[in-house]
């Protein structure tokens, strides 16, 4: 069977590595329909809008996505055009496509490998974001012109939602622990208020280990000892940045996919940015997104091609022959997604 996928290449970076990822998932032996939905950059070139209507249209009817990363920009104005509700504006493409989707998890399951990752190379975590609310909901003001405010908004709603995607991937994937981040001794409100609508869902879940950090011992945690998380489920700005923290560890940020799910739809994409620092050179690093293709196969119910996917970018790490420059090799973006391809006709899944 043919599935029938929509993409959005992005900015930067992204058109690169969307190309390494297609090739990959072809190579990976499952027939994909690609449906160009362009956002970001590309999109505004085209039809003045970095998030057309069109494009979010095919997004919802497809309801699977492969993007891109975009460059993290402001929008000004009416975000969308030809909306039959009218306009709406959105703190960046990226938040926008989220809302408009209602893309309400992101998913980054990072992991290391021997031997890129050095002392990290059994690292095997999952990191399970809330994307809709807290300090990044877009309620910002400036008071005068030495002084802003930012609201951090958490409801309890947005909390279960997340709780229990979290514990359901935990039942789903067989892992054991669901760990809550917080900071709920000084903001008893907001992460109080996480805390206890985590707890709420995992007494729903007595097979899972449930567990909480505070976020910065977390951070410590984490670097000293990786093997004490297994599942994690954060508020939006602690799951940004222990992600990034995550795929530091594995060695690079251009190891750790990522995936974006509602109810209706799901959004795959890289953990990192569009890096307009090495665009176009042909040396960015396609792993993470196409680990994020993946998912995205798992997604599908292909997992086995996932599987070989995974195995064959693990086959390429642990030779360490072709490595990208960020894991300190000399091989192109080409070279590198070639290896992959080749390698999957190698692995038994
Ligand atoms: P954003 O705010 O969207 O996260 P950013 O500029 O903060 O963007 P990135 O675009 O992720 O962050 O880039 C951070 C650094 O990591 C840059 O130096 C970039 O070149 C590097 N980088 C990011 N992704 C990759 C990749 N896939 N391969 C190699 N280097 C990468």
């Amino acid at each position: 069977m043919t599935y029938r996928v929509a993409v959005a290449a992005g900015d930067g970076i992204g058109p690169e590595l969307t190309a390494a990822t297609q090739q990959v998932l072809d190579a990976a032996g499952v027939s994909i329909e690609w449906v160009a939905a362009p956002v970001g950059k590309a999109a505004a070139a085209r039809c003045g809008e970095e998030l057309p209507w069109e494009s979010l249209e095919t997004m919802r009817e497809l309801g699977v996505v492969l993007k891109g990363p975009l460059i993290a920009e402001r929008l000004s104005g009416g975000a969308l055009v030809r909306a039959p509700e009218g306009t709406r504006t959105h703190p960046s493409v990226n938040n926008g496509l989220r809302r408009e989707l209602d893309l309400y998890c992101n998913l980054r399951p990072v992991r290391g490998f021997a031997p890129v990752s050095g002392r990290y190379a059994a690292m095997d975590l999952v990191i399970v974001r809330e994307v809709t609310e807290d300090i990044y909901s877009g309620i910002e003001r400036s008071v005068n012109e030495d002084c802003g405010e930012a609201v951090k908004r958490i409801t309890g709603q947005a909390s279960r939602r997340i709780a229990r995607f979290a514990y359901d991937y935990a039942v789903r994937c067989g892992r054991r622990r669901v760990t809550a981040i917080h900071k709920a001794n000084v903001l008893h409100k907001t992460d109080g208020l996480f805390l206890r609508c985590v707890r709420e869902v995992g007494a729903e879940y007595p097979g899972i280990l449930s567990e909480d950090r505070m976020v910065d011992a977390a951070c410590y945690m984490m670097v000293k000892d990786p093997a004490a998380f297994d599942v994690m489920v954060l508020p939006n700005q602690y799951g940004d940045i222990l992600s990034d923290l995550a795929a530091g560890l594995a060695g690079s940020l251009g190891l750790a996919p990522g995936a974006n799910f509602g109810e209706t739809a799901a959004m795959f994409e890289a953990a990192h940015g569009a890096a307009p620092d090495i665009a176009g050179k042909g040396i960015a690093n396609p792993i993470s997104l196409i680990l994020s293709g993946a998912l995205l196969l798992d997604h599908l119910g292909e997992r086995e091609a996932g599987d070989r996917v995974r195995s064959a970018v693990e086959m390429v790490l642990s030779e360490a022959r072709v490595l990208p420059a960020d894991l300190g090799g000399t091989a192109t973006s080409q070279e590198v997604t070639d290896a992959i391809c080749s390698a999957c006709e190698k692995v038994t899944a």
